[in-house]
């Protein structure tokens, strides 16, 4: 049986187990997919102990990302442009590090959403692992205008130079909250903020008439953040179509097969 795994720590939340058996399932492949709890100073070993056992790739969760990195012998462009990697794929030239995050989110505000980023204005809030995955894969939908907000200015305006080229003239830029001109059709918290109930404190106005507002993060109950979205008109996501879309592009690296997301994203929310 071809093998498969996620590594994390903690890991025994993870539902990825979960979404790849329903891959596997639905595209009738014949494999395993196992949590793997790493030690958070032994993560190149428990991979090496695992591609030992025979297997064939892997999912990289906190706090493993930036390690994987260094895990890999071969970056893909995203990968690299991320700077993390969550996805590793054991091929006989060796090991190659992917990132999927930003393509998952992207397929889930145009697939799932029917939110097209096309020309439209984006406010990106955070400039961590998961913002910095998400930049190219949305400047590869040509917005208008992609601005990214974060608490520690600095951060945010490394991560807009470093992609303001591909944006083009004016595209991509950076500020402090309190900065924000203007509203925005898509507006995406990559913050950790809602993991301790804290809002990064934007003003209502960012919120275009029927904006999107997409929260990384997802659970039983919105987050404050999408509260304050809802309150202001906003459309609301949560982070949990991201996850299933991030799973579909890996699996479909492994497998080279996309499996099908609505009815999986379906039993997940179900079970939240
Ligand atoms: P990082 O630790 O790399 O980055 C954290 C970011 O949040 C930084 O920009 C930081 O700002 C900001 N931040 C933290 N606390 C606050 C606060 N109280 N107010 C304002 N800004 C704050 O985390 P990640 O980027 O890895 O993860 C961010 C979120 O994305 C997490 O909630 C994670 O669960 C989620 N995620 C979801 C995925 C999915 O599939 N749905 C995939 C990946 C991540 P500063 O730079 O100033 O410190």
């Amino acid at each position: 049986m071809d093998r498969y795994c996620v590594f994390g720590n903690p890991i025994a939340h993870s539902k990825s187990p979960e979404i790849h058996a329903a891959f596997a399932a639905q595209t009738g492949q014949e494999l395993t997919y196992e949590k793997r709890l790493a030690p958070v100073d032994g993560f190149a070993a428990a991979v090496q102990a695992f591609i030992a056992e025979g297997g064939l790739g892997a999912n990289v969760t906190v706090p493993f990302k930036l390690d994987a990195v260094k895990v890999a012998q071969a970056l893909t462009i995203r990968a690299r442009a991320a700077g993390a990697v969550n996805t590793l794929h054991f091929t006989e030239d060796g090991i190659v590090g992917d990132n999927t995050d930003g393509a998952g989110l992207v397929a889930d505000i145009v697939g799932n959403a029917g939110v097209p980023i096309t020309g439209k204005r984006v406010l990106l809030l955070g400039a961590g692992g998961a913002a910095r995955g998400v930049v190219l894969p949305i400047l590869e939908h040509r917005p208008a205008q992609l601005v990214i907000a974060n608490r520690t200015v600095a951060t945010a305006e490394a991560l807009a130079e470093q992609f303001a080229a591909l944006g083009g003239e004016g595209v991509v830029s950076a500020c402090g909250y309190g900065d924000i001109e203007g509203a925005f059709d898509i507006v995406i918290n990559a913050t950790s903020a809602s993991l301790s109930a804290e809002l990064p404190p934007v003003s209502p106005s960012v919120f275009a008439p029927g904006a999107l507002a997409l929260d990384m993060m997802y659970g039983a109950s919105p987050t404050v953040f999408l509260q304050f979205a809802g309150q202001h008109g906003a459309r609301l996501r949560d982070g949990l179509g991201m996850l299933v879309e991030q799973a579909a592009e890996a699996f479909s690296l492994w497998r080279g097969v996309h499996p099908a997301t609505a009815g999986v994203l379906q039993s997940l929310r179900a079970k939240l």
